[in-house]
């Protein structure tokens, strides 16, 4: 009974992190999307491809974006509106790698490798064309 009372809440403090990581990740991967507008399915597909399988958190992450000003919505698209918010991004930077690597968009196997970093994540590999596909270049 001791040991559980002393587990839970290590149990709960972590989870809080984890999840304030993943919105941060989240609103730094919506920074470095390479297209001024996408519609809402079009972003929380990318989301759930690179961030998240927890839809809620998807949610959660759109709505911190737009808090922030991250993102505007426009009838039926998201306008991404970096400049206009409060937030400071770094420039995200994309590296090529010739060590093989499997894709984490579409699971194939990859010869060259692209990553992208965006700061405090790095995110990838990718293959050529799912790169684009998830409008990262
Ligand atoms: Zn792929």
């Amino acid at each position: 009974m001791k040991m559980f009372r002393t587990i839970v809440p290590e149990i709960i403090t972590f989870r809080t992190e984890v999840m304030s990581d993943k919105i941060q990740a989240g609103l730094e991967l919506i920074a470095a999307i390479k297209a001024e507008h996408l519609t809402p399915t079009e972003l929380r597909i990318i989301l759930h491809t690179l961030i998240t399988k927890d839809w809620s958190l998807v949610r959660d992450i759109i709505n911190a974006a737009i808090n922030e000003k991250l993102l505007e919505c426009n009838e039926q698209t998201y306008q991404i509106t970096p400049k206009a918010s409060g937030l400071k991004f770094q420039a995200s930077r994309i590296t090529k790698s010739l060590k093989p690597g499997v894709c984490k968009r579409c699971g194939k196997p990859l010869i060259v490798c692209y990553y992208v970093d965006v700061g405090s994540m790095t995110f990838g590999p990718f293959g050529s064309m799912c790169i684009r596909k998830v409008r990262l270049v």
